[in-house]
């Protein structure tokens, strides 16, 4: 992997140019949000607002998301929001694992951009491109709500999961469960800030 591509704009661009994955010829969504952010916010792929309006998180579970960001006191400042897969699968697919081991570059490059105080995983797709874990019966209600280690460019990150916030479109009682991990998650950046 190259690392040298240090400039959020080079990045931007290397995703809109991307055509490593079979998923090139449909709509590309960089990340977005805060250019100094204590949390960068990885969910599964763009949907189809997303792909409309060329932004990450901005239909119906991105506003119920940024909705919940909110109500546990976080600032559109404090998060930068992207996809472990950045263009959308036809028929709103699941992203496979040939696409997320093919676009993990990009997700790699804005971590090492960024270095947020933790980066946060939305669901299946966003963890199995952040831990690599994709053995049989893994299932995200079993590490939900936990803090884990990993490493990228040499720097060890606090890696913090929970469910996609589509899951609670579907299930309501996934709402309570976000919420929950979303404080558990403001109080750890509490008390690593100091
Ligand atoms: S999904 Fe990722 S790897 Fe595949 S073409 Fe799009 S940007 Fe490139």
């Amino acid at each position: 992997m190259s690392t040298n591509i240090f400039d959020i704009a080079k990045i931007r661009d290397a995703v809109l140019k991307c055509e490593k994955c079979p998923l090139k010829e449909f709509v590309h969504v960089p990340g977005d949000g805060s250019t100094n952010p204590d949390i960068l916010i990885v969910g599964e792929a763009p949907g189809r607002t997303e792909a409309e309006l060329g932004l990450p998180f901005v239909g119906a579970s991105g506003g119920l998301l940024r909705m919940f960001l909110n109500l546990v006191g976080f600032e559109k400042e404090d998060y930068y929001i992207t996809n472990a897969v950045k263009c959308r699968p036809p028929g709103n697919s699941t992203p496979g694992m040939l696409h997320i081991d093919e676009c993990k570059e990009h997700l790699d490059r804005e971590i090492m951009f960024y270095k947020p105080l933790v980066i946060v995983g939305l669901g299946v797709t966003a963890s199995l491109a952040l831990s690599r874990d994709s053995s049989p019966g893994y299932r995200i209600s079993d590490y939900r709500g936990t803090f884990y280690k990993s490493t990228f460019g040499g720097i060890e990150y606090d890696i913090f999961f929970t469910y996609h916030p589509a899951a609670a479109l579907y299930d309501k009682s996934k709402e309570g469960i976000i919420l929950s991990d979303l404080k558990t998650l403001k109080k750890f950046i509490e008390k690593k800030i100091g």
